[in-house]
Formats: C-alpha cells, sequence, structure tokens
C-alpha cells in the first residue's frame, strides 16, 4: 500500500505522515530529509554548490536509508545518523541549489521507489503524488494558509531551540514557496486524483482521522 502526501512547507505533511505511517504499520519516507542530507553532504564537503557535475557525482556515490528510532524514523546518510544537522536553517536555505537539479532528481525518484519496494509506505514530500507515485491509490495534497505555516515553522524550530524572527522566517518560506512552485522538473502542484486539505484550522488528529477515513472508506 503506497499512501503518497504534497504540500508546501508548513502544511503538516511530515508531522501527519509519520503519525499516519505509524497507525497503518507502513514504512515512513521523508523526502525532504533525502534532499536535505545530500545537501549536509555537499555542503560539508567542500564543494561549490554550483558545481552540478561534482554534486551529481556525490548524489550518485551517496547511501540514504531510515532507520526507525522509537516512534519515529531518522535518515542515514552513508550510515551516519544526520536528523538533526539536515534541520539547520543553513541546509534549508541551500537545498534548492540540489533539488532544482533534474538529474540529481532522477536519482532521488530512483531511491524513493526503491525503498518503497515490498513495503507499506507513506511516502511525503513535493513531487511524490506527481512524479514518484503518481498512480498511488491514496494520493493527498495538504495545504495551510501562508501565516499559519510560517507559525507552524517557528514553533517547531523553537521546540529544537532555534530562535527566528517572524519576519526572517516569512520571507524565508515566502522564497521556498516560490522555488518549489516554479522548479521545471517536480514542481508542487496538486497531482491530479490528490485529495486536497486545508489544515489551517485542524489539530493534527483531525488532519490524521480524515485522512484515515478516506483510506478506509477507499479499502472498501
Ligand atoms: O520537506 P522539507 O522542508 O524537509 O524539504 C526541504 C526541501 O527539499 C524543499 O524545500 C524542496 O526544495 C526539496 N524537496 C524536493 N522534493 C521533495 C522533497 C523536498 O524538491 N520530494
Amino acid at each position: 500500500m503506497i499512501v503518497a502526501i504534497d504540500g508546501p512547507a508548513g502544511s503538516g505533511k511530515s508531522t501527519i505522515a509519520k503519525i499516519l505511517a505509524e497507525r497503518l504499520g507502513a514504512l515512513y519516507i521523508d523526502t525532504g530529509a533525502m534532499y536535505r542530507a545530500l545537501t549536509y553532504k555537499v555542503l560539508t564537503s567542500d564543494i561549490d554548490l554550483q558545481d552540478k557535475e561534482k554534486i551529481y557525482e556525490i548524489a550518485r556515490n551517496t547511501k540514504l536509508d531510515f532507520v526507525k528510532k522509537g516512534s519515529t524514523y531518522h535518515i542515514l546518510l552513508d550510515g551516519k545518523d544526520v536528523n538533526e544537522e539536515i534541520r539547520k536553517p543553513e541546509v534549508s536555505a541551500k537545498v534548492f541549489y540540489v533539488a532544482d537539479y533534474p538529474k540529481i532528481r532522477e536519482i532521488m525518484v530512483f531511491l524513493q521507489r526503491k525503498l518503497s519496494t515490498n513495503e507499506s509506505v507513506v511516502i511525503e514530500g513535493r513531487d511524490t503524488t506527481t512524479v514518484v507515485f503518481p498512480e498511488a491509490k491514496y494520493k493527498f495534497f495538504l495545504d495551510a494558509e501562508f501565516s499559519e505555516r510560517v507559525r507552524r515553522r517557528q514553533s517547531d524550530l523553537l521546540n529544537k531551540g532555534i530562535k527566528i524572527s517572524w519576519r526572517e522566517l516569512s520571507q524565508s518560506l515566502a522564497e521556498r514557496d516560490r522555488k518549489d512552485k516554479t522548479r521545471p522538473v517536480g514542481a508542487l502542484k496538486q497531482a491530479p486524483g490528490a485529495i486536497y486539505i486545508d489544515t489551517t484550522k485542524l489539530s493534527i488528529e483531525e488532519v490524521v482521522n480524515k485522512l484515515l477515513e478516506i483510506i478506509n472508506k477507499k479499502d472498501v
């Protein structure tokens, strides 16, 4: 069974996908973490972010996996847990260098499909319903009003001890929205057949229940 969830930054898709995977007993694949991990590797390898061929070379020689720790999944970059490192703002700000490159996306999509074989999965990220699994039986597009998405990002970061002003966060979120929507390959958009859910006024539990309800209905 494949459940694919797309949506803009701060729409709640990671939180929801994680809980949903747990409830369904499925593997959780956070595709954003994969792009982030690769970006982190590039940033710590002293490579010019403009050097696409070098980045491609690195991507081809990178091993990405997910390991369950407690109730969540952590990403392993060449065997090392980099779950904390990849959430840092400097990584967020540079992901597009890697994610905008079509040849890198091909590698990532290949890896994502490979990780999804023989498993029940909940896969989440910008192009999972449009490119990675357009044929998935369960496709969702989560969204929320811009200010609510900024608020969620701010509170997520605060929980991790990272303090960023509202102004700075809105600017970086608006910039990420723009880049995610205008990317020539793998751009963020609602896939045909994906169910749109506005989570602005819904609690996490309400969104999870809504998705489970739809999945259970489709299963009958
Ligand atoms: O979801 P998250 O915020 O961790 O994603 C980080 C960045 O990775 C996104 O802003 C986007 O640029 C990129 N990404 C992507 N395709 C995906 C998942 C993430 O391009 N499937």
